[in-house]
């Protein structure tokens, strides 16, 4: 770790107080050109309270995080929160995901849907500007368990997605049918290939290993990227199996996608996307000349408020702290496997992730909705629930449910 620490909160406070008195002061400054300000002082209005809570004090001065801080200038208006930002990006991609240091581009997006996009975005200009692709010999591979994202921006960006089969039981990809699928897109005359492999799919928590789709483009020495998509995963698997390998020392991978706003309990609104040196370039607006830097994100203005809300978190535990929230939670998560294997009803769980999906002949409805079950798809065809072991999760509530699942399957 060389940038990850816990922080005690004095300390905490006056790095964002000082951030934010580098920042310009919408309050007390003379700033004449900016279609911004604090928020608005009748409903957001300047009580006491704010001073010690650093966060909600970001949120009501407003920062703008426009644009890219990684790379070339950004808004100077708001130096002092974009250097927080760095701070969040370099525990992410250095200490989390073994990038070297500044040998990475990324920002905090809105959410992992964009994250994704801007991912495939890049990629296709990457084959269309530097190896002359055409659109149409461009494709996306992902597995079935792919979030909904992914068809989102074949459809924006215009490209197919191939959608690989996986295994029912184990959530495996199939890889005979992903070479027969690569080799039939060849045929069509797909040359490029932008791979999507999930760290945690949404609804089983599987985890693809990136390989089996490396090895197969490898074989008939096929051009591709790969992406990461770890929105659900990227704060639980790297700390429950310390020998993963799915990250940036793997020269094969070269962008990751990690929500904030799912396992680390930040606002909704952070996404973060990050991806290996001169690759975002591709995805430059030129246009976008009276910001103050080069315009390289899908999304324009952004609140910096969000950004010092995931530092905060990450300070706030250190990593220690976070590996020992995520043992607790992947113990609760062998409790009701546990008592799951008990009652003999099957389920599928990735051994370093927190959710449980039940095969969905063994749970009542009636129980599946009083307990607010995620089902696989809102019909009748219907085959799995999940149960996701969020921190609010707690082994009473299990043992709760299983009572009541107990006397189910004794009738
Ligand atoms: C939630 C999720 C996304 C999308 O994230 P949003 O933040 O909701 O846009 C993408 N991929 C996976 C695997 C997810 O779990």
């Amino acid at each position: 770790m060389i940038y990850w620490k816990k922080l005690p909160k004095e300390e905490r406070k006056n790095k964002i107080q000082q951030a934010l008195n580098a920042n310009v002061n919408f309050a007390k400054d003379t700033s004449l050109g900016y279609p911004a300000s604090k928020l608005d002082g009748k409903v957001f209005y300047d009580a006491d309270f704010l001073k010690d809570a650093p966060v909600l004090q970001t949120f009501v001065a407003n920062p703008n995080h426009i644009g890219c801080h990684t790379l070339g200038d950004s808004e100077s208006a708001f130096k002092g929160t974009h250097e927080l930002e760095k701070e969040v990006l370099n525990v992410l991609a250095v200490d989390v995901f073994k990038a070297k240091p500044n040998e990475f581009d990324g920002y905090i997006s809105p959410g992992g849907t964009e994250a994704n996009t801007q991912a495939i975005w890049m990629y296709r200009n990457f084959f269309i500007y530097k190896k002359e692709a055409k659109l149409e010999e461009i494709v996306i591979l992902a597995s079935e368990d792919t979030h909904y994202s992914i068809p989102k921006a074949a459809n924006l960006l215009q490209l197919d997605w191939l959608k690989i089969p996986v295994s029912f039981e184990n959530r495996e990809i199939d890889t005979i049918a992903l070479e027969k699928i690569v080799l039939k897109a060849v045929d069509k005359g797909k040359k490029y290939f932008i791979v999507v492999s999930n760290m945690g799919t949404t609804m089983f928590g599987s985890v693809d290993n990136p390989e089996d789709y490396t090895t197969v483009l490898e074989k008939y020495n096929l051009d591709y990227k790969l992406h990461i998509d770890g929105a659900y995963g990227g704060f639980v698997y790297p700390f429950s199996n310390e020998n993963s390998i799915i990250n940036f020392s793997n020269p094969k991978i070269s962008s990751i996608t990690i929500d904030a706003h799912k396992m680390l309990q930040a606002p909704y609104g952070t996404g973060i996307f990050i991806c290996r040196k001169n690759l975002i370039e591709n995805v430059l607006t030129k246009e976008a000349q009276y910001v103050e830097g080069m315009d390289l994100t899908l999304c324009g203005s952004r609140s910096g408020a969000n950004a010092i809300a995931v530092w905060m978190i990450l300070f706030t535990y250190g990593p220690h702290k976070w590996f020992e929230k995520i043992s607790v939670l992947q113990m609760r998560t062998q409790f009701l496997c546990n008592e799951l294997d008990k009652l003999e009803i099957e389920y599928f769980r990735e051994p370093y992730m927190n959710i449980v999906t039940i095969h969905s002949e063994f749970i009542p409805k009636e129980i599946a909705e009083k307990y607010d079950l995620v089902p696989e798809t809102h019909n009748n065809e219907n085959k799995w629930y999940k149960i996701v072991l969020m921190n609010h999760v707690e082994v009473q509530h299990l043992t709760v449910f299983i009572d009541e699942l107990k006397s189910s399957v004794y009738v």
